[in-house]
């Protein structure tokens, strides 16, 4: 760009012109591009992907399955199937540069994609300058418009900071700090108990790492219907993990190596608790700061998260958002499905989203993964409500896995039989929980879903059993 263009309006006249190329982004991109839009995709880190394949969802989900492998190996847990190994070694340095490979590969398929479908991409920070036009900045400070049909924004999350634990990327890091350290820590504290926590917080800890949780609220992972959490919590703290529960942060002082948090509870009683790393994992905020939509007249909610209608359009006529931006779950696969109905809705289709069974996974051993009410929630909604259980540890799939640990539960509305949530715990938790998802959009009864044939012997068969317990059927237990 010479000195005679900065700034000037790029006559390219886009029918989609979509800021930021994380999972809502770039999947809002090729789908509008097939749709037949010319469309653009402006993202300002050199890979696409996002935070799901650069510093999330990918990168983390790499770490889990090594440390996992490195965990099987070093616990002895292989010799009940006769492999007998020498203490095994670790190499992080190799263990990192999987992953990095990895997150390399694929977000180099996204740019493949994107040439495949003509999706042009522009590298640098976008801003809006007006509802059809942004201004895009280059590393170099050099700066271009653009104007278009409609904006898309899609430039998702960012790790929420405790004023008194402020990220210095050394030893108070945040996800993305945790998905890169070269030295397993000695002690691990991990401020916050969900998703990213209990994720991270797992991969050190099968590393060596002594971890201790901080959650302010008086249970983990916020939300979980409550028999998964007494399971749940149970198989953890044998895995290792300390908690310490309704406890906030309220002070920390560096020396050394290490790092002092002071904690307080409910009753206001202080302690202290060292590490030499703290991961502070406490929840994300939309990353809308600096677009300049809100400026322009785009309404936030009380959340800060963006207003939308049906068509995902903002306040802003020809402004539209999804994912991380505007309400609900800040999850990828949620992202996705609203960038598809947006453009599809754009492009004059009928598409809709359930924004009710949105399932939600956390990948710890085992998994938890859960879509529709739990057994809590859908008594305080005023169902009349009947549950059924069934363990992993009856399940033959399972035990001939020696991965039995775990539980299947399903809630049910005892006056329809209709089916209102499903629960899991255990191994492939995150794949069998797909079963639920249709079976709850469609409406179905109990005995409906339990009409499906499950092959044998399959991890599905526990959710089958927990069906069936609900109505009093179950055969193997
Ligand atoms: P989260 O909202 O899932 O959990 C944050 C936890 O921190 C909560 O339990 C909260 O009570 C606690 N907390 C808040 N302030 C605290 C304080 N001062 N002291 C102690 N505890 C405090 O957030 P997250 O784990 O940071 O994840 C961020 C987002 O990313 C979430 O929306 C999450 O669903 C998503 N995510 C999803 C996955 C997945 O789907 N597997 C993985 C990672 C992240």
């Amino acid at each position: 760009m010479t000195a005679e263009t900065q700034g000037q309006q790029h006559g390219d006249g886009w029918d989609l012109l979509v800021v930021g190329a994380g999972p809502g982004g770039y999947v809002a991109a090729i789908r509008a591009a097939q749709l037949g839009f010319k469309v653009a995709c402006v993202e300002q880190r050199q890979a696409l992907g996002g935070t799901c394949l650069n510093e999330g969802c990918i990168p983390s989900k790499a770490l889990l399955e090594s440390s996992w492998l490195y965990h099987r190996a070093a616990s002895g847990d292989l010799a009940a199937h006769g492999i007998d190994i020498p203490q095994p070694q670790l190499n992080l340095e190799v263990l990192q540069a999987r992953k990095d490979k990895l997150v390399g590969d694929l977000t180099k398929g996204i740019a493949s994609l994107f040439r495949k479908y003509k999706v042009k991409r522009i590298t640098g920070r976008a801003r809006l300058v007006d509802s059809g036009t942004i201004e895009v900045v280059d590393a170099a400070g050099e700066s271009q418009r653009h104007s278009a049909k409609r904006i898309l924004l899609a430039t998702g999350g960012q790790a929420v900071e405790i004023p008194s634990l402020q990220f210095d990327g050394e030893r108070v890091i945040d996800a993305k700090g945790a998905l890169s350290l070269t030295r397993v820590p000695e002690h691990l504290l991990v401020v916050g108990a969900g998703a990213i926590g209990m994720e991270l917080g797992s991969v050190w800890r099968r590393l060596g790492a002594q971890v201790t949780i901080v959650e302010a609220l008086p249970e983990i992972l916020p939300g979980l219907d409550v028999t998964l959490l007494r399971h749940a919590k149970r198989l953890f703290k044998k895995q290792g993990f300390q908690f310490k529960t309704g406890c906030r942060v309220v002070g920390s002082q560096q020396s050394g190596e290490g790092v002092t948090l002071t904690l307080e509870n409910a009753k206001g009683e202080s302690e202290t608790l060292t590490g030499d790393r703290v991961l502070v994992a406490v929840g994300r905020r939309p990353a809308h700061g600096g677009l300049g939509a809100v400026e322009l007249g785009v309404q936030l909610d009380q959340a800060g998260r963006m207003v939308v209608d049906g068509d995902y359009q903002t306040t802003l006529p020809g402004v539209y958002g999804v994912g991380d931006l505007i309400s609900g779950p800040m999850l990828a696969h949620k992202a996705m499905a609203e960038a598809v109905v947006a453009v599809e809705r754009m492009a004059g289709r009928d598409a809709k989203l359930n924004a009710q069974h949105i399932p939600q996974v956390v990948y710890t051993h085992p998994e938890v993964a859960m879509t529709g009410l739990t057994e809590g929630k859908a008594k305080e909604q005023g169902f009349t409500v009947k549950t059924g259980q069934f363990s992993f540890l009856a399940n033959g799939r399972a035990k001939a896995a020696g991965d039995a640990d775990g539980v299947a539960k399903v809630v049910m509305d005892a006056d329809s039989g209709r089916l209102l949530g499903v629960h899991l715990l255990g191994p492939q938790a995150s794949e069998l929980i797909s079963q639920a998802v249709p079976a709850l959009d469609e409406g179905w009864t109990l005995h409906r879903f339990v009409q499906a044939i499950q092959p044998h012997p399959t991890l599905s068969e526990a959710l089958k059993e927990a069906a069936l317990a609900a109505l009093g059927e179950a055969v193997h237990m």
